[in-house]
């Protein structure tokens, strides 16, 4: 059980919910809701010394007594204007408040203010447009303090969050047991990292008595969350080499190893890159291996990761097992099987495809001979996951696209091998930065495939504005006069706020003006599943000239004829995102081209600009990274990226390798955590999300 908050004061219900907005529902939660900045309310100046200045800049602090106290109400949303007097012995200031109804009643001559805000000299000397004061009672010996700024929600003040984290604090301090419960570093880490104690960072980050100790408690939280992130990866890998996996060593015997790659050169239409190559046996290696194959296949669209994944397919089938390939959507699925088809099947593979819309005897029967042994290999969506999937001897699992399944997804196709961990092969053509991939995908192996096959012409990319719409639609006409497709891709479907196109409105627009004459297809996520495959087989044969799609186009998708990608409302996108759009032209030997329309503002145009000059997906992921946060890259929340509250990858990646260089050497050396001087971390993991202990003495 989590101590809620009601344990550390009575709440009101809608109080509870505003900080349930925030994510914050116990008092570990709260404790780790930490300000993004501080407010100085240290060193006020004199009257006298402000006055002196020859301009006023920035926030200021000023402390003295209030003489005079003026308030009166408003009509409209400001409701209240305060105006006071206030008295230091050098000299008077007007301190002015804006829309605080209560200070009316709290403000009174006499009293003495500390006030922060932003002054400037009138005519009629010094005024202040107040935003933090705070009363200083006579008895008081006030010297400033460091207020921290909290992250908040509408209702929600700074103060009442302020209030409540000192009362936890208090708390927690008084208790032993507490204290050992926000600190899960084995006491001889945190002597050789010279970290400071775990309560002391606690408050230190929350109230601190310096920037100084804010920016060391800092130092150690952020190095913890990393350390716990890292932890959990390497417990993960130990795990899975304890763990029996199929066992696929007969394909590898030397003689049937010659022959596997001989008849792969024989299946494979072209020569496959080097980096494929590489690849390939990184793969078979790890097949071949002893424990099961956990490995992520990064590629960039159009790297040609369908035809790797068919060579392990294939070594699987060798060594007498079955197969399985999840692919995100319909589209896909059918796509992969397609190829996989193509390629195996006459080396007598046999594959067949399960997906949602399937005839009922129809997939009774693939069923069927699934369980029997008479398939080899079955290509599909979630429709794999349902209970009544069986396998005769599944051994391999493929996993395209891999972050659009969840981790529970990816597990239930694994759980049907039985007892045995199949080995399993996730691909992704997202390129996921150095710095992501040894934090999200720690337990992961990875291999890259870092080449383009050849005679590949990466697309041209322009950033257009709004006005030269008549000159693209010219040119998209002109493409398709040469035999060429194009896509057009708007953020939303229908009615957004987001968006300006909309891809129905545009559909409905461009088929009767700009494009009127063409075969022009509307593809979008309300459309049913058969519906969709058939507009996208128009598609892929060429019947349709121009695709209108939102971003379901995004993923896999193979049509090598399509030479132009019309993005709407491109700053609404993230980069990464853009570039896996850009990534379904140019898989053909024309030229072609990314057109990107944007009404954004300088900045979306500073940042969109970045695709016009890189075709390198591993740059652009990194800066979309650093822009919008990891989790939104991934398209997730899932990777336990959400327990990094002050970390963050990309500016702190020296100290993750410090973190992980720990946790490894920490799992190698004491896999159970058995040690004595592990035993507390060993709690701390227990106890993770049990912190009513943290309040036990009430
Ligand atoms: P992705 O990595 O995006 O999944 P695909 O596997 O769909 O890429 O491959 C993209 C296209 O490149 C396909 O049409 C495929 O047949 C082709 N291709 C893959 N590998 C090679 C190669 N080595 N040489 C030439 N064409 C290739
Ligand atoms: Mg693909």
């Amino acid at each position: 059980m989590l101590a809620p908050l009601t344990a550390l004061a009575a709440l009101r219900r809608n109080t509870i919910e505003q900080f349930e907005r925030l994510g914050i529902r116990s008092v570990l939660d709260l404790l780790r809701h930490y300000p993004y900045r501080y407010d100085d309310l240290r060193a006020a100046l004199t009257v006298a010394a402000l006055r002196a200045l020859p301009s006023i800049e920035g926030e200021v602090n000023v402390m003295g007594v209030i003489r005079h106290v003026k308030h009166i109400r408003l009509r409209g949303r400001v409701r209240a204007k305060t105006t006071a007097v206030v008295d230091d012995g050098t000299g008077a200031i007007t301190a002015v408040w804006f829309g605080r109804p209560y200070l009316g009643s709290v403000l009174k001559a006499g009293q003495r203010v500390f006030m922060r805000g932003r002054a400037e000299a009138t005519l009629t000397g010094v005024q202040m447009l107040v935003g933090r004061h705070r009363v200083v009672t006579d008895d008081e010996e006030y010297s400033g303090e460091l207020v921290p700024v909290y992250p908040l929600t509408a209702g929600l003040s700074n103060y009442a969050v302020q209030r409540l984290v000192a009362r936890a604090l208090a708390r927690v301090g008084a208790r032993a047991k507490g204290a050992a419960l926000l600190d899960p570093l084995p006491a001889g880490l945190t002597a050789r990292r010279r970290f400071a104690d775990a309560l002391w960072c606690v408050r230190a980050i929350h109230q601190p008595k310096s920037l100084e100790d804010a920016q060391r408690a800092r130092e150690r939280l952020i190095y913890e969350e990393f350390f716990l992130l890292a932890l959990a990866a390497a417990r993960r890998r130990a795990a899975r080499r304890g763990e029996s996996s199929p066992d696929l060593s007969s394909a590898a015997a030397p003689g049937a190893l010659a022959d596997f790659h001989q008849r792969m050169r024989a299946l494979l239409p072209f020569r496959l890159t080097g980096a494929q190559e590489r690849v390939v046996d990184e793969i078979v290696g790890d097949l071949a291996g002893s424990w099961p194959m956990n490995r992520l296949l990064q590629g960039d669209v159009g790297s040609g990761k369908t035809a790797v994944a068919a060579a392990a397919v294939l070594f699987a089938v060798r060594a007498g097992y079955q197969a399985a390939f999840m692919a995100p959507t319909e589209i896909l699925a059918a796509q992969q099987f397609n190829s996989l088809t193509r390629l195996l099947s006459p080396a007598g593979v046999r594959v067949a495809m399960l997906v949602g819309a399937l005839r009922r005897s129809t997939r009774d029967d693939i069923l069927d001979q699934l369980r029997r042994g008479e398939l080899d290999v079955v290509v599909g969506t979630h429709a794999l996951l349902t209970e009544d999937v069986a396998f005769h001897k599944l051994g391999f699992v493929v996993i395209d696209e891999q972050h659009r399944f969840g981790v529970m997804q990816r597990a239930a196709l694994r759980a049907k091998a039985g007892a045995l961990t199949p080995h399993t092969l996730v691909m992704t053509a997202t390129p996921i930065p150095r710095t992501l991939a040894q934090t999200v995908y720690a337990d992961l192996d990875i291999s890259v495939i870092d080449e383009l096959p050849p005679g590949r012409k990466p697309p041209k990319t322009y950033l257009r504005d709004v006005d030269s719409k008549d000159k693209i639609f010219a040119f998209i006409r002109e493409q398709v006069a040469q035999g060429r497709q194009a896509y057009i891709v708007c953020p939303a479907i229908d009615e957004s706020e987001r968006a300006m196109h909309t891809a129905v409105k545009q559909a409905e627009r461009l088929r009767a003006h700009e494009l009127a004459g063409l075969r022009v297809g509307l593809l979008h996520g309300k459309i049913a599943g058969a519906d969709k495959e058939k507009i996208m087989r128009m598609f892929a044969d060429g019947f349709l000239h121009v695709l209108i799609a939102t971003t379901v186009v995004e993923v896999g998708v193979d049509v090598p004829n399509a030479t132009v990608m019309l993005v709407f409302d491109a700053h609404t996108f993230g980069l990464a995102q853009l570039h896996q759009l850009r990534g379904r032209v140019g898989r053909g030997a024309a030229a072609s081209y990314c057109i990107l329309v944007a009404a954004g503002d300088a900045e979306d145009s500073a940042r969109l600009a970045l695709l016009e000059r890189t075709n390198d997906g591993f740059a652009i992921a990194e800066e979309d990274a650093r822009i919008r946060g990891s989790g939104d890259l991934l398209g997730t929340r899932q990777h336990g990226l959400a327990d990094l509250r002050l970390a963050q990858l990309v500016r702190d990646y020296s100290v993750f390798l410090e973190a992980k260089k720990d946790a490894d050497a920490l799992v190698a050396s004491d896999p159970r955590f058995e040690k004595p001087e592990n035993a507390r971390l060993a709690a701390f993991l227990a106890t993770q999300h049990t912190d009513s202990v943290l309040l036990a003495s009430s």
